[in-house]
């Protein structure tokens, strides 16, 4: 087969990204994440059927090949390296290195993308906390997301959920709050009223709304 094309590679990481969190993939979730009409990602799909990188099951979810799920795996390690790239030594903000390397990642050759992992000094996690493929057991065993800390207790940011780094104006809050790996906060209050956990740090006051709070990965200090 040829090199997949952008288009293929990025309806490959869209098929990873919603299969990550046990979502049945069906055509109408791509047409809606990549903004493509229902046409044209049938047709893309069916390319990619007969180039042995998506399967259908009876019920029409589709799942990836275990070649797709090969050059999903090369993607998103890509995506990963490329960002601690930009974040790391290009200084590109923390928030925005995503949309960056999304643009990017696709011109990697295998040689760029191996020097760029030892250039780095084979970084395990991405600058959000998302481990690289493979290196799923780096995450500390006692992690655990931000809905199941209790009212008083302080905890270490460990992972920002990759399904949230595509909502820019979040991702803004988290950096100005300081929601990010590595930075320390105490929950000071559960708000009902405002469905929201009330944060306190050093640097001020964060509110997360009780939706995100499970996409947030902490350690309990
Ligand atoms: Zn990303
Ligand atoms: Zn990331």
């Amino acid at each position: 087969m040829n090199q997949p094309t952008i288009v293929v590679e990025e309806y490959i990481q869209a098929i990873y990204a919603l299969a990550a969190h046990g979502k049945m993939v069906k055509a109408v979730h791509l047409s809606d994440k990549l903004g493509s009409s229902p046409s044209t990602v049938h047709s893309t799909l069916s390319r990619m059927q007969r180039d042995d990188l998506i399967l259908f099951d009876e019920k029409k979810n589709i799942l990836l090949s275990d070649k797709g799920s090969r050059l999903a795996n090369q993607l998103a390690r890509r995506h990963r390296l490329v960002e601690t790239f930009l974040c790391d030594h290009l200084g590109i903000p923390w928030q925005e290195v995503h949309q960056h390397a999304h643009i990017l990642e696709h011109g990697l050759t295998p040689l760029i993308e191996e020097k760029l992992y030892l250039f780095l000094g084979s970084p395990k996690f991405c600058p959000h906390g998302t481990p690289f493929p493979g290196e799923d057991s780096a995450l500390p065993e006692k992690m655990i997301t931000l809905d199941q800390v209790q009212a008083g207790q302080r905890f270490k940011v460990i992972l920002i959920d990759e399904s949230l780094e595509d909502n820019k104006e979040l991702m803004r809050y988290f950096w100005e709050h300081q929601i990010k790996p590595q930075a320390i906060h105490q929950l000071s209050n559960i708000n009902i009223i405002t469905q929201s956990l009330q944060l306190s740090s050093p640097e001020g006051e964060t509110h997360i709304p009780f939706e995100v709070a499970p996409k947030i990965g902490v350690l309990l200090l």
